[in-house]
């Protein structure tokens, strides 16, 4: 008997999100027992660089003193209130200075919650129904999103889970990603149907692909004509790409952005966010309704306010740009060495690894056709040297803010070393 078997026994599948099953990689996954830093201690006592970071949050590293220190004292006050409290105008204050486009916050409790809210606000507030978004971009699993493109460019979308009615798929378009023709043809088309846009402004969830010149400036234009409003799904990118987030390193100015992962500092929190005008259609404001619970509850606010504070430095993000780069640069050199053809993409603290000879990749279908078996392998072989990559060829790396220099030294001889095996 194993640990996983024991949770697959009163689990589904034995985990509480699919990916960190290892269904990706093979074999079973790694119980973390507790994380400090870039390093983490699994359940059999191995311990282990992170480069996951939870999927994105943990930008400080895992259990910062400070973070838990917020966490700590207000634990202490009360876990949950379900009336207003200070802590809540403070983080929407806070993320209203670091994004210029959000001039006013919604906390919710999940990225999923913050993009479903997103879709359901550009629907109200337009009065249309239709939504386009990208192959390859993941916006969390609520009905309108799980849908993939059909057999034409603009026919009908298909529901990619069961239990997604058909008649919903109806409504959603998927486009190629950085396919700025396809997004003018469809504008050109349904364009006054178009409640809007929703996009990962750098995907991360088809591993890591960076826009083309011009596509989000499209994307702008195109909306902007049509009276469709432009969602960016900022959930992985927000904080995490750059200090403004990706809308400021590319000085894009969407209507709303949906926000999460690092923006809680590993507590479950996320939120929508933007034009004051569209915002103001939220209720009680306004008519479309959304509503949560322990939505601003005071405990995870605290653990976000704090992490944006310690993030929300030119030095900061300055550092963390060059570690991130020393990574992959490393990375690069070692599989060049081993004739190993990688393609790797970093911004910030974010970074992608394909296996490819065909880079740069800036299409779904690229790292669809990348050597999928060579990373599976990759993995597992970093796995034993001690280095946790995302147990799938479709996911982003993270870097934080306490990976030192030796770690990422460590990594990249451990990388050297597996390249020549692969
Ligand atoms: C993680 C993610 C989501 C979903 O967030 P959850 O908190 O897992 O529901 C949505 N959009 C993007 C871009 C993400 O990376």
């Amino acid at each position: 008997m194993s640990l996983f078997s024991d949770a697959q026994a009163v689990i589904p599948g034995g985990v509480n999100s699919p990916v960190r099953a290892f269904a990706g990689v093979g074999g079973e996954p790694v119980f973390f027992r507790r994380a400090s830093g870039s390093r983490f201690t699994s359940e059999d006592g191995r311990e282990f660089i992170d480069y996951v970071g939870s999927w994105g949050p943990m930008i400080l590293g895992h259990a910062h003193p400070d973070v838990i220190e917020a966490v700590v004292s207000t634990a202490r006050d009360g876990l949950s209130f379900g009336a207003p409290c200070v802590l809540e105008t403070r983080i929407a204050a806070k993320i209203r200075a670091m994004l210029p486009s959000a001039e006013k916050v919604r906390m919710v409790g999940s990225g999923t919650e913050a993009t479903m809210s997103a879709i359901r606000l550009a629907r109200g507030h337009t009065g249309r129904d239709k939504i386009v978004k990208f192959e390859g971009c993941y916006h969390g699993h609520s009905d309108s999103l799980l849908i993939e493109a059909g057999s034409g460019a603009l026919t009908l979308g298909v529901p990619s889970s069961p239990g997604v009615p058909a008649s919903l798929a109806e409504h959603t378009i998927t486009l190629p990603y950085n396919d700025i023709d396809g997004v003018e043809n469809a504008f050109a088309e349904l364009g006054e149907q178009i409640a809007c846009v929703i996009v990962e402004p750098i995907a991360g969830n088809m591993n890591m692909v960076p826009p083309v010149p011009g596509f989000h400036e499209t994307l702008r234009r195109e909306c902007t004509q049509a009276g469709a409003l432009l969602v960016f799904d900022e959930v992985m990118t927000g904080f995490r790409v750059a200090r403004h987030g990706a809308q400021g390193l590319y000085g894009i100015g969407p209507d709303i952005t949906t926000l999460g992962k690092v923006i809680g500092g590993g507590m479950p929190v996320a939120a929508y966010c933007g034009r004051a005008d569209v915002m103001a259609s939220v209720a009680p404001e306004g008519p479309v309704y959304q509503a949560g619970t322990l939505s601003g509850n005071p405990v995870a606010m605290a653990a976000g306010l704090r992490t944006l504070e310690l993030i929300d430095s030119e030095d900061f993000w300055t550092e963390l740009s060059a570690k991130t780069r020393k990574l992959v640069d490393g990375l690069a050199a070692a599989a060049g060495g081993a004739g190993i053809p990688l393609a790797v993409e970093a911004e910030g603290g974010m970074f992608g690894l394909v296996f490819t000879d065909d880079g740069p990749v800036r299409s779904y279908a690229q790292v669809a056709a990348a050597d999928i078996e060579r990373f599976k392998a990759f993995f597992h072989g970093m796995l034993d040297e001690g280095i946790y990559l995302a147990p799938s060829a479709f996911e982003a790396g993270f870097v934080s803010g306490a990976h030192s220099d030796d770690d990422l030294e460590e990594t990249i001889a451990a990388a050297a070393k597996v390249f020549k095996t692969l």
